[in-house]
């Protein structure tokens, strides 16, 4: 008998920004597996079993997500965010290609969830409007140097870039590193936000430069963001946008 593994994203924190699929498919579900954070998010489901695990446990909630599901469960694996975001689905895609008797009969679904930056980018106003990219500053799955490589790539084509994972306790300085290489190719003034915990009761959103900046201002409920050379601020509110145009500058 085969069972389904729906993949879904509970969104930056609000339940009003989940989306409906979503909310079927944890009605629908037999077995709820995620980090227990998520899982605590969780209010009036009856008959579901949940699975709670501490963080880090990507894979073996992965595994556990498909071996239910070839008993014939309709399982559900929740993630933050988006789950296709550093997050959830690319661990269940991980676990089935390493185990390849999972392949012939489990369906898998992604379901869609509203990732942090778009939650950051419609609190600010709207400062991925034009070019953007996303980095993850943690080091757990790859090296520091392929980090700094790419935040140099990044700053050097003038992006607006969005930092997931700034900052944890294992890796107070990453952020500070990362800025001081950002610091060689952008002006002192360039945009800088800490979004806090968007959506939540503790949202917390502080717009500065580049120059003033202080990363221990960045938790690991933060999304940094660095705007680009024309990203800025209307004076006299606190809306940040980024215009839909750049122009190239002549040498
Ligand atoms: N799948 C998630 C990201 C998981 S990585 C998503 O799509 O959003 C976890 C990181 O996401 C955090 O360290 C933080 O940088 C960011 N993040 C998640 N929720 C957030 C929120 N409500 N506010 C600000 N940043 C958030």
């Amino acid at each position: 008998m085969s069972g389904t593994v729906t993949v879904v994203g509970l969104g930056p924190g609000s339940d009003e920004l989940i989306v409906p699929a979503v909310i079927s498919a944890l009605n629908q579900a037999t077995d709820i597996i995620g980090y227990f954070r998520y899982i605590e998010r969780l209010q009036n489901l009856q008959n579901q079993t949940l699975h709670a695990s501490d963080n880090r446990q990507e894979i073996e909630r992965a595994e556990l997500a498909l071996s239910l599901a070839s008993e014939g469960k309709t399982v559900v694996v929740v993630s933050s965010g988006d789950p296709g975001v550093f997050a959830m689905a690319s661990a269940v895609f991980e676990a089935l290609e390493k185990n390849t008797g999972y392949k012939k009969n489990t369906k898998i679904i992604i379901l869609p969830g509203i990732t942090a930056i778009l939650a950051a980018s419609a609190r600010l106003g709207a400062p991925i409007g034009h070019d953007f990219c996303v980095i993850n500053l943690s080091d757990n799955l790859k090296s520091r140097n392929i980090v700094e490589k790419r935040v140099t790539a990044a700053a050097q084509g003038d992006f607006v870039i969005a930092f997931y994972n700034p900052r944890s306790k294992a890796r107070e300085k990453q952020l500070e590193r990362t800025f001081l290489i950002l610091k060689k190719y952008c002006e002192p003034s360039r945009l800088v936000i800490f979004a806090d915990a968007i959506s939540t009761k503790n949202e917390k959103v502080i717009i500065t430069t580049l120059e003033k900046a202080d990363t221990n201002l960045a938790s690991m409920k933060t999304l940094v963001i660095v705007g680009s050379s024309s990203t800025k601020e209307i004076i006299g509110t606190s809306y940040v946008y980024t215009p839909r145009y750049a122009i190239e500058e002549k040498n």
